[in-house]
C-alpha cells in the first residue's frame, strides 16, 4: 500500500535527521515549552514520564527543566546506527547541554542541580517511511485516543475514534533517552582566577608594605608608578597561578576520581569487550548503548511503578515497591554486568546500575547515590522489535492487539501474554 509516498529521499540522511530531532526534542523537554511531554515522545515514553508525574503529584513536588545547547559541534553525534532490520531504521544520537534542573515541593524551590550532560535519545523511523514499500502492519498505538492497533488503520481512520493520521504524525520517534553527566570545566574556572586575581597582588603589598607605605608618603611619583606596576604584575601572575592551579586541581580531581573507579571501569571496559560477542548470537545488532537504555527503561519502570502485580516487565516474586522517596532517576554513568548466561532457553544478564538520584522526603529533598542490582532475562529466539509498543501488542493465540502496561491476559481469550518471550524482562530487582 501506498502512504504519503515521497520519491524524491533516496538521498535521505537519517543522521543528520536524527541530530535535528534530537535538538527538537531537547526543546520539547525544556519546562518553557509549556507541554507535558515532548510531540516527539514515542507512546510507552509518554507512559513513563506519566509514571514519574504521579510520583511527583503524589509528594506535591515538580521538576523544572532548562537545557543550554551545547553548540561546540565536538560534543554532537550518533553513538549507534540500526539500518539492516527489515521493520525499522533506528538512531542514537547525542548532544551535551548544559542543564538546569530545579526541584520544588509545594511550590518552593528545594534544590538546583547545574551541570553538563550528554542526552542519548533513541529515534525511530519506520523502514521505507521515505518511499512507498513501508511495513503497514507494525503496532502501533493512536496517538488520539490510545487505542492499540496498527499503522495501516490509523492511516485509514482509527477504528475506535475515526482520526486518520499521515506517517508522518507517527514516525518518526523518540522512543526513549537518558542523559550521562559530563565534567565541566568552564564552570570552575571562575573562583580559582578570581582568588588569583586577587591573592597576587595582596601578598605582593602585605610583603612589601614598607616600600608602598615610603613611596605613597614621600609622595614619590616614580615610587608610586613602580608600586602599581608591581601590583598589575602580581594581578596578572596570580590570574595566570589561578587558571594553571585550576589545571592542576582538574587533572587531580580526574585523577582521583578514576582511581575509586577504576576498577569499575575496567569491568565495564571488559563488559563492553566480552558482551556483544556473546548476545550478537540471539540478536545480531546488539549494542551497549540500547542496552543501557533498555536497563534504564526498567529500572524506571520498577522505581515508578506503584505495583508489580501487573507489571508485564516484571516477571518475578511478588514485592512491594520500596522505592516510593525516588522523584526523579539520573544516570549514574556507570554500569556493569556481572554475570551473562544461557539457561533453558533464556538469556540472563545479572546487571548493576549506579545512579545518582534525587529522593524526596517531607519537604525535604536530597540527591543519593543509589545501585540498583537487576536480573535480567529473555527468550534466545525473542527477536527484538524496535518499534515495539507495550501499549499495543499481539495476542499468540488469538492475533488481537491490546495493552500490556497494566494487564498480563489478552482481553479477547485470556491467554497469558508472557513479555520475556519478546524482550528483557526483570526478574529480580534490589538496592545494593
Ligand atoms: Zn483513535
Ligand atoms: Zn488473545
Amino acid at each position: 500500500m501506498t502512504m504519503n509516498s515521497n520519491s524524491n529521499n533516496i538521498n535521505y540522511n537519517y543522521d543528520e535527521q536524527a541530530k535535528i530531532m534530537l535538538d527538537r526534542f531537547i526543546t520539547q523537554l525544556d519546562s518553557q515549552s509549556g507541554k507535558a511531554d515532548p510531540d516527539d515522545a514515542s507512546a510507552d515514553l509518554k507512559y513513563t514520564r506519566s509514571l514519574q508525574r504521579e510520583r511527583l503529584n503524589k509528594k506535591g513536588a515538580s521538576i523544572s527543566l532548562d537545557y543550554t545547547h551545547n553548540l561546540d559541534k565536538m560534543f554532537k553525534g550518533i553513538a549507534w546506527k540500526m539500518d539492516v532490520d527489515t521493520r525499522y531504521v533506528t538512531r542514537i544520537p547525542f548532544h551535551n547541554v548544559d542543564a538546569r534542573v530545579g526541584y520544588s515541593v509545594h511550590g518552593k524551590l528545594k534544590k538546583e542541580i547545574h551541570e553538563k550532560e550528554n542526552i542519548y535519545a533513541f529515534a525511530l523511523w519506520l523502514k521505507g517511511q521515505k518511499n512507498s514499500e513501508i511495513d503497514a502492519d507494525a503496532n502501533y498505538v493512536c496517538p488520539h485516543c490510545g487505542a492499540p492497533t496498527v499503522v495501516r488503520k490509523l492511516a485509514e481512520g482509527c477504528e475506535f475514534c475515526g482520526t486518520r493520521f499521515l506517517l508522518n504524525d507517527l514516525y518518526p520517534k523518540i522512543t526513549n533517552y537518558y542523559t550521562v553527566g559530563t565534567f565541566s570545566y568552564a564552570r570552575h574556572v571562575l573562583p580559582y582566577v578570581i582568588l588569583g586575581g586577587i591573592l597576587g597582588p595582596s601578598i605582593t603589598y602585605l610583603t612589601n608594605m614598607d616600600l608602598f607605605a615610603q613611596a605613597f608618603q614621600s609622595a614619590d611619583v616614580l615610587g608610586i608608578i613602580q608600586c602599581i606596576f608591581y601590583l598589575a604584575v602580581a594581578a596578572a601572575v596570580g590570574l595566570a597561578g589561578g587558571y594553571i592551579l585550576l589545571a592542576v586541581a582538574t587533572v587531580g580531581y580526574v585523577l582521583l576520581k578514576s582511581l575509586i573507579s577504576l576498577p569499575l571501569i575496567l569491568r565495564y571496559r571488559r563488559v563492553r569487550k566480552h558482551l556483544p560477542g556473546f548476545m550478537r548470537s540471539f540478536e545480531p545488532n546488539f549494542s551497549i548503548e540500547h542496552l543501557l537504555g533498555k536497563i534504564l527503561y526498567l529500572t524506571s519502570m520498577m522505581v515508578y511503578s506503584d505495583n508489580y502485580d501487573e507489571l508485564s516487565v516484571y516477571d518475578g516474586e511478588p514485592m512491594k515497591n520500596t522505592f516510593d522517596d525516588i522523584i526523579d532517576l539520573r544516570y549514574g554513568s556507570l554500569f556493569d554486568v556481572k554475570k551473562y548466561y544461557v539457561e533453558n532457553g533464556l538469556v540472563y544478564l545479572d546487571v548493576v546500575v549506579h545512579m545518582d538520584d534525587i529522593h524526596c522526603k517531607g519537604s525535604r529533598i536530597f540527591r543519593k547515590k543509589d545501585k540498583f542490582k537487576l536480573l535480567l532475562c529473555k527468550s534466545t529466539s525473542a527477536e527484538i522489535d524496535y518499534g515495539f509498543t507495550i501499549h499495543a501488542v499481539s495476542c499468540r493465540s488469538c492475533g488481537a492487539s491490546f495493552d500490556a502496561s497494566r494487564i498480563r491476559r489478552c482481553p479477547h481469550c485470556s491467554s497469558p501474554y508472557e513479555h520475556y518471550k519478546h524482550d528483557w524482562v526483570v526478574r529480580r530487582f534490589e538496592k545494593v
